[in-house]
């Protein structure tokens, strides 16, 4: 873990200190599981559910928070799996699925959607054409319920082609009265007010936390990185750990610590799963 900030090894301490006030935030694609070509197909590190369970047990509740519906996390991450090593730790999982907007539980394990944005099929709608405008008729559309993202990763030219579409997209979201999430090579477009930082703070709130971690890699975790800050702020311990990616340098400059993606997540969360187990208990 390559420190960020000056303060990064007192914020670490503190976290570690909070213990069982603690939660731990994680991102799922590009923290919990390697960044793959077709989304679909991302998988969780094979080694990252043993180590959030480590350090979860450690903690007062561990919640994965996504663009992803729940429904898809809780699939390529084997998420109900990690749900009942955390419950027999005696701790609960939380996965808040479309940046918030979803959510699940160990204690309440359905999913709790609610209803599809205006704008949303109507935006789906006029989509073809607006790729077709923009020279990316070919980009991947993923339905995802309450929100469409166009992922531009398997096109030959992935880059330039979001560039064109971002500002596309963005035009046709604001006719639609929605919202635009840029992220690595896919724009998500989505309707309501919530993002990952309502999550935290409501997730902090529900909690009494006195004590957060959050893990990402891109600009949907921005909202919650601040989100964090806005709590350390107020007298909670705070520590925010950006997944290492060239891509996104935005996240890397609010970042406490930096590690080198899915990889460096897994070998963080050991290390912070070692210290929360070392600690003297009060
Ligand atoms: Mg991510």
């Amino acid at each position: 873990m390559e420190h960020l900030h000056a303060d990064a090894a007192q914020r670490y301490a503190d976290l570690v200190a909070r213990g069982s006030e603690a939660v731990l935030g994680l991102d799922f694609d590009g923290t919990l599981a390697p960044i793959v070509e077709d989304p679909t197909r991302a998988r969780i590190h094979p080694d990252a559910a043993a180590a959030v369970l480590a350090a979860g047990r450690h903690l007062g509740a561990v919640a994965v928070i996504t663009g992803r519906p729940v429904r898809q996390a809780l699939d390529l991450g084997d998420l109900a799996e990690l749900s009942d090593g955390l419950v027999e730790a005696g701790r609960e999982l939380f996965v808040l699925g479309q940046y918030g907007n979803e959510r699940w539980s160990s204690s309440h394990p359905e999913v709790v959607v609610p209803p599809v944005p205006a704008g949303v099929d109507a935006f789906a709608a006029d989509l073809p054409a607006a790729l077709r405008s923009a020279d990316a008729a070919d980009a991947y559309i993923e339905d995802k319920g309450l929100a469409v993202a166009v992922h531009t990763r398997r096109l030959a030219d992935a880059s330039a082609a979001y560039n064109r579409l971002l500002p596309v997209l963005g035009a046709l979201a604001d006719t639609h009265g929605l919202t635009v999430e840029p992220g690595r090579q896919v724009i998500e477009v989505r309707g309501g007010e919530t993002h990952k930082g309502e999550a935290v703070r409501t997730l902090a709130a529900e909690l009494d936390a006195r004590g957060f971690c959050f893990v990402g890699d891109d600009l949907g975790d921005v909202e919650a990185f601040r989100a964090v800050e806005e709590l350390r702020a107020d007298g909670m311990a705070g520590l925010l750990v950006c997944s290492g990616s060239e891509e996104q340098p935005a996240l890397r400059d609010l970042a406490d610590v930096l590690v080198p993606g899915p990889d460096g997540v897994v070998a963080f969360l050991r290390e912070l799963a070692a210290d929360l187990a070392a600690r003297p208990l009060a």
